[in-house]
């Protein structure tokens, strides 16, 4: 991140969340080709051994700086990018050294460790979020444990007080990376019962996503609502559901990379990680420009059409009318 802001001074520029329970900085870029431009936040492996998340994440860096293709050059210069490509610091740590399929953070949890208990570690960061926090419960020594109570723990909380320092209105697409669903997940997560007041929009712009990400290597993501397409049922607290419900964003999507149906699904290998990464970047480059034409941010212009000339000019067939017939209005004209 040092090498790429300082080589890049002139549009990127080093964030600081703050540090996690182990003490390691969070760190983030932020890349801004122009003043006056919304933001989107992308936040990045809160969920420690989601290792492609992160991998994509700084693809996306180095794509949206570096590459040529006018497509990915508009939707660059037209949205400020704040990217956190690794949110979860302890819990991405102890999976790359200790336990390969760690998911929580990493504080000991002295409020639910008892003498007859063995000690247990780490909250679901994604849980924690200040937003409809509980009204699912989770053991504390479960994976989907959600702290002792909303922003209980120093990284989301952190978090919380970092995305207030934005100035008020900036901030229009709030995107989480996950694996391994293979789903853009929209609001809500934590209860099947009422769709959120954009539900339609959010629907959309998640359309925008699938629909972009297909072509290259044909594959296809589902989208919908976390609580319905998931098959886990309902959970609460998460930072999708956080940012649209309490910060206002108004596009706020969860990112299931792939990974289902794999034997080991977070075990991507490596030459996954270009496909995935550069699909993700074809998926945020159409969603960027679904949000443009709702008017949140401004409308990424479209690349200049290339008139496209035929070699030979076809001979034209001049019909031999008779006199008094009418033309037949052809089949795709509606009336
Ligand atoms: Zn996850």
């Amino acid at each position: 991140m040092d090498v790429i802001a300082e080589k890049c001074s002139k549009v990127v520029t080093k964030f600081e969340i703050g540090r996690s329970h182990e003490g390691r900085l969070i760190r983030g870029l932020k890349i801004s080709f122009k003043t006056g431009n919304k933001a989107i936040f992308i936040e990045s492996n809160i969920h420690a051994r989601e290792w492609i998340t992160s991998s994509a994440a700084t693809c996306i860096v180095m794509e949206l700086l570096f590459s040529k293709d006018p497509d990915v050059r508009r939707t660059a210069a037209g949205i400020d990018w704040y990217i956190l490509p690794i949110f979860n610091v302890d819990g991405f740590v102890f999976s790359q050294e200790k336990e390969r399929l760690w998911r929580k953070s990493r504080r000991p949890l002295e409020e639910a460790n008892t003498p007859e208990s063995p000690e247990c570690i780490g909250v679901d960061l994604n849980r924690n979020f200040n937003h409809q926090w509980g009204v699912i419960k989770s053991e504390p020594c479960t994976d989907e444990y959600g702290g002792s109570e909303a922003e209980s723990e120093p990284e989301v909380k952190q978090l919380a007080q970092f995305i207030d320092t934005i100035p008020e209105g900036t901030l229009k697409i709030y995107i989480a990376l996950h694996a391994a669903g293979q789903a853009v997940i929209t609001p809500w997560a934590y209860t099947k019962e009422e769709q959120p007041k954009d539900h339609e929009q959010l629907m959309e712009v998640a359309k925008a996503f699938v629909e972009a990400a297909y072509p290259r290597f044909r594959t296809k993501y589902i989208y919908g609502p976390a609580a319905e397409i998931l098959n886990v049922g309902e959970f609460c607290g998460t930072s999708t559901d956080w940012a649209y419900g309490v910060k206002n964003i108004p596009i706020s999507l969860g990112i299931e990379l792939p990974g289902k149906g794999r034997y080991k699904p977070f075990e991507l290998p490596t030459e996954s990680i270009l496909r995935v990464s550069i699909e993700l970047l074809d998926g945020l480059v159409g969603m960027v420009k679904a949000v443009g034409e709702l008017g949140f941010i401004e409308k990424i212009p479209e690349p200049p059409k290339k008139e496209i000339k035929p070699k030979y000019e076809r001979s034209k067939k001049v019909s031999k009318k008779k006199e008094g017939e009418t033309e037949e209005t052809p089949k795709w004209v509606t009336k």
